[in-house]
């Protein structure tokens, strides 16, 4: 059964990964959360889990939890490509670096944002340099956060977001709202205004097993865009230099928001700059 592969919470999921990690022969390291616990304040954690040589000339990083909610998909995934025994299938050349619940604070307590109400995937930005831009955000934060949340208000929020979508397009309304903000810390798809925790610590695990390396590739699970069911293989990062690679290695079925074939908005301070920053000179 399929359903076996996934958990009804972050704790069951995290046992789980760990038992099929170290019956595949893992080397695994495990990164408490300082700054957040679980909804009963227990420890939290990220692991690691290294299976093959890190010193391989390929990496295969394979990331659940970074939007946390969003862990439980693809901790289910990771789950079952070690209880399916295909991890034992990798190449010879490749090391496989599996990072189970990167924002563990979302995963543990079901939210999207850490511990520091961050979008994980809007917070790899410089934050020493001035954020991208998202005029569209401010003007529609109240409709989003209505100071009370009555039925009334509620009607009046839909009904200005109706008009925002009316006058600009539904696409603007969805960049808007999500390509992500670094001015409403209260807000929604808020970017933060330095590195959360999660950021640190998956900037140490790409300077650890990534750099000098033949090719890197990052699987980062994500669930909410597109048809129920469907898996998208959405390509971020350099797209002029990494799209036709990406098509080869994917059977032509990588999408893009920089070519408009993807259902995500387009966004900012994703996770992948934290391999693309250390590693400028490889796509
Ligand atoms: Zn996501």
């Amino acid at each position: 059964m399929v359903t076996q592969y996934f958990s009804d919470n972050y704790f069951e999921a995290r046992d789980k990964f760990l038992a099929a990690a170290n019956k595949s022969g893992a080397v695994i390291e495990s990164h408490r959360n300082p700054n957040g616990a679980g909804p009963n304040g227990q420890d939290i954690y990220t692991d690691v889990a290294v299976f093959g040589d890190p010193a391989s000339p390929k990496i295969l990083m394979i990331v659940s939890g970074t939007h946390g909610n969003e862990g439980f998909c693809g901790s289910g995934c990771q789950i079952a490509y070690l209880q399916q025994g295909l991890i034992q299938q990798r190449a010879d050349d490749t090391c496989v670096v599996m990072v189970h619940a990167l924002n563990c604070y979302g995963f543990a307590n079901v939210r999207r944002v850490t511990e520091d109400n961050v979008d994980l995937n809007r917070n790899f930005v410089d934050h020493d340099k001035s954020y991208p831009d998202n005029i569209g955000y401010a003007d529609i934060h109240h409709l989003l956060v209505p100071q009370d949340w009555t039925a009334e208000s509620v009607k009046q929020a839909n009904k200005g977001l109706a008009i925002y979508r009316s006058e600009h397009g539904a696409g603007a309304l969805q960049n808007a709202i999500s390509g992500g903000q670094h001015t409403h810390p209260d807000g929604v798809f808020f970017g933060g205004i330095k590195p959360s925790w999660s950021n640190t610590m998956l900037r140490s695990i790409v300077n650890q097993y990534c750099l000098k390396k033949e090719h890197v590739a990052l699987l980062d699970f994500h669930t909410g865009l597109g048809p129920n069911g469907i898996g998208e293989l959405i390509l971020n990062g350099d797209f002029k230099q990494s799209y036709e690679r990406a098509q080869g290695w994917y059977n032509d079925e990588v999408t893009s928001f920089q070519d408009g074939s993807s259902t995500s908005a387009e966004l900012t301070g994703m996770m992948c700059f934290a391999f693309l920053d250390a590693m400028p000179a490889i796509n």
